[in-house]
């Protein structure tokens, strides 16, 4: 059984390392570097704290591969388990807090409400006149995305993944398929009879495989599209800006989220802290070869100003040292598309803002998908592509 993986994002690499782990062949297209998409531009967040059990148990399986990694992969990810808190302004989310923590803890996560004053616990500063209620998962923290994937991309190196950077690929077409055999050439079409799966065009060549993968992000619209299958992902730029706090936010402070405003933050190294969110009503789609890199100052100034509204350590002393843009990959109800959608073609893509956390699940879940196995252990079928036009869609409110 020959893969080919189109992306090589922690996503993509995830599926490498578990289709070689269970005896695949494994090639990996990436169009540019490994981990140059999304995947460099993430906050690292690793939370158990979703809002269907999906996500809960997605991030359940994930975590271990997290906490053992350095042992398992050799490298150390600075994987920090300070916790994930989350922050009600409103009695309305504050219920829905509390419908959460009982999925959750039913699933194994070990989420708490707690009271605003209970928070402080956890977040000294935390203003606690501005909120009705939080909850905190002890499961939860943060890791690094760029020593994951270099984790990973050791891993499949050694275990035998071809690994093909600068290699775009351009087309896809299914072979020995009459359905979408349209991009398939007279040569194409012969070998089909031999192995039935799918011929991938990349400027060094086409590349003939069983069965492809679109890990490819933000991108995955477009991928998909060469082999004829419409996804409805939008990419979406979302910034983070880096800013020396005022105050003395604690080295082991949990990752906050202000759910009624979308702003977090959270500690990074050398006592400064990341700040997030998205505040604008507006929120066009993004060209993901041509969308703007780099951090708009007026937006680094909200966020410091929202973080400051949700716990005093970002008062106006704080100074913004830098910052960039990445793609959050949206699909309608904020969940991925975790589906064989198309015979031989599996999607791994569309998780709107959590695919760092949930890569190690998902790696496992799309070998079940490629290989017809039942591995995982997560029952991704919530996650197919047809929900979108059966209206069995999910609702993930726990999005920043
Ligand atoms: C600001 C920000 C903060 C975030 N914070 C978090 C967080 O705290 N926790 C979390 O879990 N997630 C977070 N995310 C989301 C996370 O970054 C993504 O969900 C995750 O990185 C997706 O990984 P991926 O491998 O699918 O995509 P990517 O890392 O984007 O990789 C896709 C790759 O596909 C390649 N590609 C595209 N087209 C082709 C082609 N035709 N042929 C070959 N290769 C191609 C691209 O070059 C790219 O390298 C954040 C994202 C952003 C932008």
């Amino acid at each position: 059984m020959h893969v080919l993986i189109v992306g090589g994002g922690v996503v993509g690499l995830a599926c490498a390392h578990a289709l070689a782990d269970r005896g695949a062949e494994v090639t990996v297209c990436e169009a540019g570097t490994l981990g140059g998409g999304s995947t460099g531009r993430a906050a690292g967040g690793i939370r158990t704290q979703f809002s269907t059990r999906v996500n809960v148990e997605l991030s359940l399986a994930s975590v271990p591969v997290w906490e053992s990694f350095a042992d398992d992969f050799g490298v150390d990810i600075d994987y920090r388990r300070s916790g994930y808190l989350f922050l009600a302004r409103s009695e309305e989310t504050a219920a829905a807090f509390r419908e959460n923590v009982a999925m959750q803890t039913d699933a194994g996560a070990p989420s708490r409400v707690l009271s605003p004053a209970e928070a402080t616990e956890y977040l000294p500063e935390l203003r606690t006149e501005s909120f009705v209620a939080a909850t905190f998962s002890a499961a939860d923290g943060v890791a690094d995305p760029h020593s994951a994937v270099q984790g990973y991309s050791d891993a499949v190196r050694v275990a035998g993944v071809d690994v093909r950077t600068k290699t775009p690929v351009t087309d896809l077409a299914r072979v020995g398929d009459d359905g979408l055999d349209d991009g398939a050439t007279e040569t194409a079409a012969a070998t089909a009879a031999d192995f039935g799966g799918w011929r991938a065009e990349t400027p060094d060549g086409p590349i003939d495989a069983d069965a492809v993968v679109v890990a490819a992000g933000a991108w995955s619209g477009r991928v998909a599209a060469l082999a004829g299958v419409d996804l409805p992902l939008a990419p979406r730029r979302r910034q983070i800006a880096v800013v020396e706090p005022e105050g003395d936010l604690p080295a082991d402070a949990p990752l906050t989220i202000d759910l009624d405003t979308g702003a977090y933050f959270r500690p990074e190294r050398e006592g400064t802290a990341i700040v997030g969110g998205h505040f604008s009503e507006s929120d066009p789609d993004a060209d993901p070869d041509r969308f703007d890199e780099s951090m708009d100052l007026e937006w680094a100034v909200e966020a410091t100003e929202r973080a400051d509204d949700a716990a005093a350590y970002f008062g106006p002393e704080t100074r913004i040292r830098n910052g960039w843009a990445g793609l959050y990959a949206v699909t309608p109800d904020h969940h991925a598309i975790l589906d064989e959608v198309a015979p031989g073609l599996v999607v791994a893509a569309g998780f709107s803002g959590h695919g760092f956390q949930h890569a190690p699940a998902t790696g496992e879940a799309v070998a079940d998908l490629c290989l017809g196995e039942d591995v995982c252990g997560v029952d991704v079928s919530a996650l197919s592509l047809d929900r979108f036009e059966s209206g069995e869609m999910l609702r993930e409110r726990n999005v920043a």
